[in-house]
């Protein structure tokens, strides 16, 4: 089959559509074919190597965030079923995973990181790997729940959002931002966004500013920052009085500084968030419905134009870049 693989010395430029293997069925595994996935700074840590545990197996197929069909059947998954693909590799014995907390599994990770991923025509995965979702999911949509609105849904959650209370949200319509919109709108929030696309507010948005436009009197209850070191400082100045600060995204930088005395005398939370469980993806397959949940796509690639997407992924105005597998058969 074909995939898009990454050799060592890593970087875009080791990054091919090769021919490898088919998968082989494990015991409880499912066949799945890859129908599309979508881009995250993930892969773009994979192929760069910039991981703080190592990319394994090597040489490693890249790809996160995917869906397919499944082509043979298991206790719940049936041949034919259209699948998401929940992105962590879990033992389902650590404490973590006891307590509904497999995204922090002792021994696991990233699927895609610390296992082959998924932009490749098919996949052999552990069935408690495998959400069924609804034949009339748009494919795209289908292709951006595992981890752009998962990321979002939990950091919602970790937040412990309220309804009418006030959220900002920086990077407004990047991968994971077009989803916080739409959710923190859809749980009852008055929702602020940081972007500089007018078009977040058909996703939503109450209100969108530009980073430096971000009215000074502004004080948030939620604070969302996906971004990092350049929006820490503007996360921090819009905090109301008892906010909560969740950040789990570092592509401007991985640094940023505190006033410990604000944080206490003003009883500031920061709260860190990675992923979302098995049970919040499951939530979430029904609220897209519920919801009407929607993405936006940037652009459109097939799997032999994987470099051709990875180029752009930082130029991105738009929306998700979506990677679609064109099957043989
Ligand atoms: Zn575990």
């Amino acid at each position: 089959m074909k995939a898009a693989v990454v050799r060592e010395p890593y970087g875009v430029e080791n990054l091919k559509v090769e021919e490898v293997p088919d998968p082989q069925i494990g015991h409880n595994a499912i066949l799945v074919k890859v129908n599309a996935g979508s881009l995250n700074p993930v892969d773009m840590n994979a192929i760069a190597n910039r991981t703080v545990y190592g990319i394994k197996p090597m040489p490693h197929i890249v790809g996160s965030e995917i869906f397919g069909t499944a082509e043979t059947s298991g206790r719940t998954i049936k041949e034919g079923d259209r699948v998401l693909v929940y992105p962590r590799i879990f033992d389902s014995t650590c404490d973590n995973c006891l307590s509904g907390r497999e995204y922090l599994c002792r021994n696991g990770g990233i699927f895609g990181i610390i296992s082959n991923g998924g932009f490749c025509e098919k996949i052999a995965i552990g069935e408690q790997n495998l959400f069924r979702i609804p034949d009339d999911m748009d494919d795209d949509l289908a292709a951006s729940l595992t981890v752009g609105a998962l990321t979002a849904y939990h950091a919602l959650i970790r937040a412990q959002a309220k309804p009418s209370e006030k959220i900002l949200i920086f990077g407004g319509s990047g991968n994971t931002g077009l989803f916080a919109i739409q959710i923190a709108k859809a749980m009852g929030l008055e929702v602020h966004a940081v972007s500089r696309k007018e078009w977040v507010r058909d996703y939503g948005a109450d209100y969108v500013y530009e980073k430096s436009e971000i009215p000074h009197d502004l004080y948030a209850d939620i604070v969302i920052n996906s971004l990092g070191s350049a929006f820490w400082e503007d996360s921090l100045n819009h905090l109301d009085t008892g906010g909560r600060l969740v950040t789990f995204g570092v592509q401007t930088g991985v640094e940023g500084s505190l006033k410990l005395s604000s944080l206490y005398v003003r009883e500031e939370k920061i709260i860190g968030s990675t992923g979302g469980s098995r049970k919040e993806l499951m939530d979430l397959i029904r609220m897209a419905k519920i919801y009407s949940l929607r993405t936006k796509v940037h652009a459109r690639y097939p799997l032999e134009r994987i470099v051709d997407a990875v180029n752009e992924f930082p130029k991105r105005e738009n929306g998700r870049i979506i990677i679609t597998m064109k099957q043989g058969s």
